[in-house]
């Protein structure tokens, strides 16, 4: 199975992706996550993505295309994923189908609809688990104890590109280079939308649902 979620940050993709990939028997995977990833180990390709990322803007197609393939490619996940952040772009959208066609290509797309006031709300309040990357919200979904992670007590941050300045321009860039994309996803037969401003464990039924029906 073969899962795209697509939604404008902060819509909700990666507090609902791991427990549809557990549904699914897959893994999913966050092209933000590993590039953040790449910058706590100080790699070239995480302090090239940084300079972007800092700004709000896309990090280039060359090298996140690269990097995805790289994770889709691995053996381990053959059995299929739930991508999270990935395409965003038409060259993205192009290289991932060229790629997979001869696998039988997505199986589905699921687009998270949140409203921009909300997604203002969400990102400005967001905390991410150091340790485990698992989204909180200060005011939505607070952690049992202020600061540490419900799931492995690590320590809570927020992200330098959740301040509210960046968080404009990342919305803009989103209207700009993905809302396109959603729309090619959207005149093939396999895209549907789900209504992302309900309580998270409503969201994950709508997107189940969507998925399976
Ligand atoms: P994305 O991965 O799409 O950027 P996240 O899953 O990280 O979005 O969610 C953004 C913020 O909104 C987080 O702080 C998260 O806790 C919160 N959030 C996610 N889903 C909901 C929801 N259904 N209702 C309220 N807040 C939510
Ligand atoms: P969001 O909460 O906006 O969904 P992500 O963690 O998915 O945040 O992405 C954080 C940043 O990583 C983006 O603002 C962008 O700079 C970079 N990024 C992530 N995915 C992509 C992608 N598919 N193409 C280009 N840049 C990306
Ligand atoms: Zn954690």
């Amino acid at each position: 199975m073969r899962v795209i979620l697509m939604g404008p940050p902060g819509s909700g993709k990666g507090t609902q992706a791991t427990s549809i990939a557990d549904d699914l028997g897959v893994d999913a995977v966050s092209s933000g996550e590993l590039f953040r990833d790449h910058q706590r180990r100080d790699t070239e390709l995480g302090r090239l993505a940084r300079s972007y990322m800092d700004q709000g803007v896309y990090v280039p197609d060359g090298v996140t295309i690269k990097m995805v393939m790289e994770w889709i490619n691995d053996p381990v996940h053959s059995a299929g994923f739930v991508l999270d952040g990935f395409p965003r772009t038409h060259a993205q959208a192009e290289a991932l189908d060229a790629e997979i066609k001869s696998l039988g290509g997505v199986d589905r797309v699921v687009f998270i609809k949140v409203s921009e006031d909300e997604l203002i709300r969400r990102l400005t309040g967001r905390l991410i688990c150091r340790n485990c990357q698992t989204p909180y919200h200060l005011l939505f979904s607070p952690p049992a104890t202020k600061g540490m992670c419900d799931k492995c007590e690590g320590e809570l941050y927020q992200r330098d590109d959740d301040k509210a300045d960046v968080v404009t321009t990342r919305i803009q860039i989103y209207n700009q280079e993905t809302e396109p994309v959603v729309d090619y996803y959207r005149r093939s037969s396999i895209l549907r939308e789900v209504d992302g401003e309900q309580a998270v464990e409503d969201v994950g039924k709508a997107m189940n649902a969507a998925i399976s029906g």
